[in-house]
């Protein structure tokens, strides 16, 4: 481990990160038609081999990493948060997951969030599950009100999907992170 001192102390600047089998935490994924969409024949292998880290604050939901594509899940919000938007964060970052194996960028810091096109195909398709799922375009259009985007944003990200209803005044319940 590399040790850097300075100030009088040591620091070791590589941390490990633990890392658990998703199939662990999240069973049944390999039989939802629209994650069998994603990864086709190979589903529950893809599952199986794929990884998740949780880590602990209060603010944070989930995210894919771009570095090795793995999960990360606030377990606060997994605990916390209605179990149909954990199900739908779940189906969106397996999204970003199968966008990662293609070799496709997750992020795009010079568009704004709702105009990457990694998440347009993301919010998508986590529309037409919520739409499978019976959601109506109120409820759907809740679940896009993420936190640091802002009214506007939140439009485009709604037109880009296709919903066109009310916004409801439910305060945004979430937002996402990187790494
Ligand atoms: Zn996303």
């Amino acid at each position: 481990m590399p040790v850097k001192s300075a100030f009088g102390v040591q620091i070791e600047r590589r941390a490990p990160t633990k890392l658990y089998p998703f199939t662990r935490f999240f069973r049944g994924f390999e039989k939802v038609p629209i994650v069998r969409e994603l990864f086709g024949a190979r589903t529950a292998q893809v599952l199986r081999s794929q990884k998740v880290e949780f880590f602990s604050a209060r603010f944070g939901y989930m995210g894919t990493s771009d570095v090795d594509g793995h999960l990360l899940i606030s377990t606060n919000h997994l605990a916390r948060s209605p179990i149909r938007t954990v199900y739908l964060d779940i189906v969106h970052e397996l999204c970003h997951v199968k966008q990662f194996r293609q070799g496709r960028p997750l992020f795009y810091p010079k568009l704004s969030y709702v105009d990457a096109p990694s998440e347009i195909e993301a919010y998508r398709f986590t529309v037409q599950e919520g739409q499978r799922i019976g959601m109506s375009s109120r409820q759907l259009m809740d679940y896009l009100k993420v936190e640091w985007i802002s009214p506007a944003e939140h439009r485009r990200l709604a037109k880009h999907c296709g919903l066109v209803a009310k916004t409801s005044t439910a305060k945004p319940h979430r937002k996402r992170i990187r790494k």
